[in-house]
């Protein structure tokens, strides 16, 4: 029975309270009540400058307000106009050109394309394959839509990527699924702040090629590449996209871009999902079935969004600036993560291995316990079942200093 009055539950678990947005209340009201310097709000999934303000790229905003009217007013295509289209394929692909046939449909941000693909290539009722430290929205996403998650273990006991458990968990999966949908999120994986290396590539590419093998089985990668320009070097971050480009037909790469962090668009709702593919035909019905999708939820995206982004590919000196306005922020967001991992190292406190990004993730028992006696000094984490997120996107790189050792303490105090 329902415990709803009127709605359906649908198999779905819808907590009552978005827990990040209740830890960073606490943050606020405690800001208010005993003043900002006392806070270290470490909760927020945005970047923001060291005095707390949103990071907004001005070379951006520029070019938002010199849309036309139309730009704003109108409706646009269902899957996106050419010109945005053409554009944030070379957003998301940078210098490399693939050889696959790469249809694109434009997304409400990343979130739209990792719905949509497990919409269009997971039946009601299957299990979609991610890490076990992994975005909970993705849960969301799936159960929203009658599917639910199974994780495999993202490290092994060394800190290296757990190829074996990546292998079992395909295996048992397939063994009841026609097919399977895996999310991979990289680089600068949220929690964890870990981008595959081109060996732990290599390692995934071998073993879906072997699952593959079996042609009646249907493998779709989803590459979630929401922090692809906050891990560091941009060309070097993409590197591994041209191992993806020379699967059997039976494998279809998904990627999810999103202009959310790239262009700071983040309330603006665009991105997109491509494809890549040996074979046209399955690219021309990717390009068809995710359409659909798009009708019959959000319909189409927001147009004002899709120009801008044409607007910066067709000019090379805007696309010179807002890349190299963006390379300072990132820069920026770097060095936080090696003060935090420096200062962690001295501490003695554990991270998971981490390379760079939004956020880092310390293990322990007890998180919510950790993360209460953690609130007690100001400091504002969000558990993540078994660790703490750090969010070093939100604090100046002062505080990813000061951050670990108080870290250790109040893990210390509550396990003893
Ligand atoms: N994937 C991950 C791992 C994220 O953390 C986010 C945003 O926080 C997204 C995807 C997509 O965000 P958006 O829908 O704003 O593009």
């Amino acid at each position: 029975m329902s415990a709803y009055k009127m709605a359906e539950a649908n198999n779905r678990v819808i907590p009552t309270e978005d827990k990040i947005f209740g830890i960073n209340q606490k943050a606020k009201e405690m800001a208010k009540r005993d003043g900002a310097d006392k806070v270290v709000n470490a909760t927020i999934g945005s970047l923001l400058d060291d005095n707390g303000n949103l990071v907004i790229l001005s070379s951006v905003v520029e070019v938002l307000k010199n849309l036309t009217p139309v730009d704003y007013a109108d409706y646009a295509p269902i899957a996106g106009t050419p010109e945005f289209i053409s554009a944030i394929k070379k957003a998301a692909f940078g210098s490399f050109i693939p050889k696959s046939y790469t249809e694109a449909v434009a997304t409400p941000g990343g979130t739209g394309a990792i719905r949509n693909t497990i919409q269009n290539y997971s039946k009601r009722g299957d299990r979609v394959l991610t890490s076990d430290w992994y975005w909970s929205p993705y849960s969301t996403i799936a159960q929203d839509i009658e599917r639910s998650i199974a994780t495999y273990t993202l490290f092994d006991e060394e800190g290296k990527f757990n190829v074996a458990s990546f292998e079992e968990k395909i295996k048992e999966l397939l063994s009841v699924q026609d097919g399977l949908v895996i999310l991979l999120n990289t680089p600068a994986h949220n929690p964890t702040g870990y981008s595959f290396t081109i060996e732990d590539w290599n390692s995934i590419i071998s073993v879906v090629r072997s699952a593959a093998a079996d042609q009646s089985k249907k493998i779709t990668l989803l590459v979630d590449v929401a922090y692809l320009d906050y891990a560091g070097d941009e060309e070097e971050h993409r590197r591994f996209f041209p191992l993806l480009d020379d699967f059997p037909p039976n494998i279809l790469v998904i990627v999810a871009y999103s202009l959310s962090k790239s262009y700071t668009m983040y309330g603006m709702r665009s991105g997109a999902m491509i494809c890549m593919t040996p074979d046209k035909e399955i690219a021309e019905e990717f390009k068809t079935v995710c359409a659909f999708s798009c009708r019959g939820t959000w319909s189409n995206c927001n147009r004002a969004a899709m120009a801008t982004l044409a607007n910066i590919y067709a000019n090379e000196a805007l696309l010179a600036k807002v890349t190299q306005e963006r390379q300072g922020y990132c820069r920026m967001l770097v060095d936080r993560g090696h003060a935090f991992a420096k200062s962690a190292k001295e501490a003695g406190l554990k991270t998971v291995p981490f390379e760079a990004g939004f956020f880092v993730t310390v293990p322990c028992d007890n998180a919510e316990e950790v993360g209460l006696e953690l609130q007690k000094e100001g400091i504002f984490t969000v558990p993540v079942g078994r660790g703490l997120r750090v969010s070093i996107a939100s604090i100046s790189e002062e505080k990813c200093r000061k951050l670990p050792p108080v870290i250790k303490r109040a893990i210390d105090k509550v396990n003893g």
